[in-house]
């Protein structure tokens, strides 16, 4: 029997995909920038469906490319010719929701919203939210560590895991699927699956952490006239409410400028226009004062003119269009052109010596180049994107990728930074990766992948260099 046929067998007939219209969306990313192509895509409906499948493909020598909803924006889910792509999109059952433990036990194919709904159905909070949560699955956050607009007051995706399964690159099982809060019995396993980006294994399913929902949010949008201003507010802020900031992010005006002309229901609050805006919200589970604390450092900040202006939001409606402003600004770059995207992280305190040094930098290297540098600055993480100059020709931008990826890249390590805060490394920051990556690290990262799979068949190509 041909490999084919005995995935088939594994799987089911219609779970294995091999014909080209079938194989399209498994092969197209995100941004556009990678075009893979793949043997088959097999979806296994069960754990043992996808050992069975990870240990054929190991005996034969083909390469596996895990793929959760497809939405991660560094080519880490795109095949190369000849390997078989897993999807998880049918392991897609929530086990358990326990409000005593406050635990989930999902499946690693379960979408993200599926998840956030069945905390909610048990009076619960699982607090990981980002714009692909429609489509992008657990499997996939956890292999990303994705972060988000609540990473300030709940962490990334790594500190909301408690247990693991993950099938290993030799198909065997290794079952980590614990719901402990504490586990010092020896090396912390799953932390080196989590972020892998599907280098080391095949996450199955996890236990995750949940919280207790909120009964109270606040939101506003504070208009503001540099960076800076928003750090001392957010300090404030996270000081004046007993540490209830869940979200905190910056736009500038040309991201909500982008919006108003791009994308439906984005509107602006003011009556006039504003060089910043930052976007604070605060939750508690218990209802009261968080408005007063709030609206107290707010007034504090208008009289010392550290702030322009503010809107509180006074409905969950109102709340919604503050967030439209912020979600709108990559779909609306998207239409504006040719971007270049960052996705870097500095310590919060230096978010506006980063934003002025790489605007200036950039600007000189490529005159007309428009900056949109906006995300979670509670986290320190700058989206710092590039919309091509008016009138450029967006190929002929494109093309100077690389070369600003450098530019901003030695400003952000050079203040001690991460080029990559959450959204991983796959194949596009492989180099980059290589470039700035300190030996030791590079060294021990590929024994680690040695280690666990050393004939370098699990998503071959990505992450480590
Ligand atoms: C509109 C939009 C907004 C976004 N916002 C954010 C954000 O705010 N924060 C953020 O961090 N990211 C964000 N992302 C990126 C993306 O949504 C995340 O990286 C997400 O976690 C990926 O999940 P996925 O299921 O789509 O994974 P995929 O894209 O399918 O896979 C991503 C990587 O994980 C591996 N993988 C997938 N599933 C498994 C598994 N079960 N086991 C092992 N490896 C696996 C793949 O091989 C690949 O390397 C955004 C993307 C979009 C399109």
């Amino acid at each position: 029997m041909s490999i084919t046929e005995r995935l088939a067998a594994i799987v089911g007939a219609g779970n294995l995909l091999t014909e080209a219209a079938d194989l399209a969306p498994y092969l197209s990313e995100e941004r556009g920038l990678f075009h893979g192509a793949a043997l088959a895509v097999a979806r296994p409906g069960s754990t043992a469906e996808v050992a069975a499948v990870v240990r054929l493909l190991a005996a034969e020598g083909v390469a596996v490319v895990p793929q959760g909803g497809n939405t991660g924006l560094c080519g880490g889910g795109v095949p190369a010719a000849g390997a078989v792509v897993v999807s998880t999109e049918r392991l897609n059952r929530i086990r358990d929701v326990d409000a005593i433990d406050f635990t989930l036990t999902a499946e690693a194919g379960c979408v993200l919203a599926t998840v956030q709904e069945a905390a909610a159905g048990a009076g619960c909070l699982f607090p990981l939210s980002l714009g692909a949560e429609g489509s992008c699955r657990i499997g996939g956050n956890l292999s990303t560590n994705a972060g988000g607009v609540n990473v300030l007051r709940y962490g990334n995706t790594r500190d909301l895991v408690l247990g693991l399964e993950v099938v290993l690159p030799d198909g065997r099982v290794w079952n980590g699927l614990k719901r402990l809060r504490k586990d010092n019995a020896g090396y912390d396993l799953k932390q080196l699956f989590i972020g892998a980006e599907g280098t080391l294994g095949i996450v199955t399913a996890c236990v995750l952490k949940l919280f207790p929902r909120p009964q109270e949010v606040q939101t506003a949008l504070v208009a503001i006239a540099e960076p800076e201003a928003a750090v001392v507010i957010l300090a404030r802020t996270r000081r004046a409410s007993g540490d209830a900031v869940t979200a905190c992010e910056l736009v500038p005006r040309i991201g909500l400028e982008l919006g108003l002309k791009h994308v439906p229901g984005v509107r602006d609050p003011f009556a006039r226009p504003h060089p910043w805006y930052l976007l604070v919200e605060l939750s508690s589970s218990r209802p009261g004062g968080l408005r007063e604390a709030l609206e107290g450092v707010l007034a504090e900040a208008l009289d010392e003119g550290l702030a322009i202006d503010a809107v509180l939001a006074e409905s969950g409606e109102q709340r919604k269009s503050l967030w439209r402003i912020r979600e709108g600004v990559p779909e609306a770059q998207k239409k504006e052109g040719g971007s270049i995207k960052h996705d870097v992280a500095v310590a919060v305190s230096r978010v506006p010596e980063l934003i002025a040094r790489a605007t200036a930098a950039v600007e000189a290297a490529l005159p007309g180049v428009r900056v949109v540098a906006f995300g979670h600055l509670g986290d320190g993480n700058i989206h710092f994107n590039l919309t091509q100059p008016h009138g450029a020709d967006k190929q002929t931008f494109l093309a100077e990728w690389e070369r600003l990826n450098r530019v901003v890249h030695d400003i952000v390590v050079a203040m001690e930074g991460s080029i990559s805060a959450e959204h991983g490394i796959g194949r596009l920051k492989r180099g980059e990766l290589a470039h700035y990556k300190d030996a030791v690290d590079i060294d021990l990262m590929r024994r680690i992948k040695t280690a666990l799979d050393p004939r370098g068949l699990m998503n071959p190509g990505k992450v480590v260099p």
